[in-house]
């Protein structure tokens, strides 16, 4: 126990200078919500270093899933569809945390609503599930970033997998902030 808590110590000095590990909770408050597609354990047959969360309708609310107040940065400028389209590279609409380091957490494919804007809060609501850009189905596709290059650890070192449970409060990973 007493090495636990020296390294919770170090944990936080470290936090307050760089990059730093945050928790992300299911993004959807609904049981149906599941995690779809993965890197490593595919279940659409892709593989895209990313989680993709699904099981849910088009419309349902999508919630800031990082536990904490972060400034979450809208990217829109697309038409809300259920089924794909080409806006923003492929992205659709989507918002983009940034880190220390040149680390970011995003999440894609979203549909906007009066709830959609660049804003600073704690699992507050964004807009709905979508499926703007590259999403042949609605869901939410969540990854996290070094410069750009996108990483799997923070999924992957929590056991997160395909068709487990990714309703709000379930936490999915510890990205690098
Ligand atoms: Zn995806």
């Amino acid at each position: 126990m007493r090495k636990m808590l020296q390294a919770a110590a170090v944990l936080v000095v470290c936090g307050s200078t760089s990059a730093f590990a945050a928790t992300v909770v299911g993004p959807v408050c609904n049981p149906a919500a599941k995690v779809i597609s993965t890197t490593y354990v595919s279940c659409t047959g892709g593989s895209h270093n990313a989680l993709d969360v699904g099981g849910v309708a088009c419309g349902d609310p999508l919630y800031a899933p990082l536990v904490g107040v972060y400034t979450y940065k809208l990217y829109g400028g697309c038409v809300n569809t259920c089924n794909g389209d080409t806006c923003n590279g492929g992205a659709g609409n989507y918002f983009v945390v940034t880190g220390a380091n040149g680390w970011d957490f995003r999440l894609l494919h979203i549909n906007t609503d009066a709830n959609s804007t660049t804003k600073t809060c704690d699992r507050c609501l964004l807009g709905r599930v979508g499926g703007t850009g590259s999403a042949t189905t609605p869901h939410v596709h969540m990854d996290n970033r070094q410069y750009g290059t996108r990483k799997t650890a923070w999924y992957l070192n929590a056991g997160t997998t395909c068709g487990s449970s990714a309703s709000c409060g379930n936490v999915l990973g510890q990205p690098t902030l």
